[in-house]
């Protein structure tokens, strides 16, 4: 499908949508009807242990409520693991990528402070091939890494790289963005207990509904960085990005689930309409 505007909003379903998540939803749908183009929404749900398909459920009907509409039914990432996989495969055939065999105790910070384990910067690369063989052999379980000297290699550097930003980064960076995959390190693609990880499936994601338009928060902006690598690995297109600001409360603090930030459900359970809360942020 080529669309001239075509963007999305791709929550997880691993809670209660909040102002946060309306106010993302809202900004990449409006400015897809602005455009005359199309919002569709995806569920990112590989994580099969912090999902819940109560929480998706909640979603689609929040996100109704809110007055949205977007093309039925919407893509499921957990019902396209072939597809991750066999964008895996390829980067594996091509070596630009290496087993990582840190423990999850080790890497359980990284992803915990960061949702789409993406900002770890580490770098490391393969282990020796002796090594490697012996831990295969007692069934030790790895990760794939994305291996940056080797992407380097292939595309003959990486500095060559960029994207547009039609919003801002977190820093107000607009325009054209030199891309520094240097931020993000030797990302995970695959997790060891999923098979994938968050910028795999986003990329491939993003190509194979023929995305124009990425619009979400600038939380995500230094991902485009990443994903930007990916995209020329992978021979995928490059999206426009729009990054917005994040929405604060009152004392200046982004809403956040981990911080009980109120829900639509509840919100909604106060008596405010649709309508109020639109106009509360900005839109209508
Ligand atoms: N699933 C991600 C999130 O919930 C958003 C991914 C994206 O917009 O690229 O934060």
């Amino acid at each position: 499908m080529t669309a001239a505007f075509l963007t999305r909003f791709a929550p997880s379903p691993t809670g209660m949508l909040h102002r946060g998540h309306a106010y993302s939803a809202l900004t990449a749908f409006t400015a897809a009807r602005a455009a005359g183009g199309q919002f569709i929404l995806r569920i990112e749900d590989i994580d099969r242990t912090r999902c819940r398909p109560e929480f998706e459920a909640a979603i689609v009907e929040d996100l109704a409520w809110l007055g949205l509409e977007w093309e039925q039914p919407a893509r499921r990432q957990s019902d396209h693991m072939a597809d991750y996989r066999a964008a895996l495969d390829d980067l594996c055939a091509r070596r630009l990528v290496y087993r990582c065999f840190r423990t999850r105790k080790e890497i359980a910070a990284t992803i915990e402070s960061a949702p789409h384990g993406a900002m770890e910067a580490w770098r490391g690369g393969p282990l020796e091939p002796e090594d490697e063989r012996r831990r295969l052999a007692r069934g030790e379980a790895y990760a794939w890494r994305l291996s940056l000297a080797a992407a380097e290699r292939e595309l003959g550097g990486l500095v060559v790289l960029d994207f547009e930003e039609q919003g801002a980064g977190p820093g107000g960076e607009s325009g054209r963005i030199a891309a520094r995959p240097d931020l993000g390190g030797d990302v995970v693609l695959a997790r060891k207990d999923l098979g994938v990880a968050y910028h795999l499936a986003v990329v491939v994601d993003d190509a194979l509904q023929g995305m124009t338009h990425v619009i979400r928060g600038c939380d995500l902006f230094e991902a485009a960085h990443v994903q930007r690598i990916l995209q020329a690995l992978l021979g995928l297109p490059t999206p426009i990005y729009r990054h917005h600001r994040l929405l604060t409360d009152a004392e200046g603090r982004r809403y956040a689930k981990r911080d009980r930030a109120e829900t639509l459900r509840e919100i909604r359970a106060r008596g405010v309409t649709a309508r109020d809360l639109r106009r509360e942020l900005g839109f209508d």
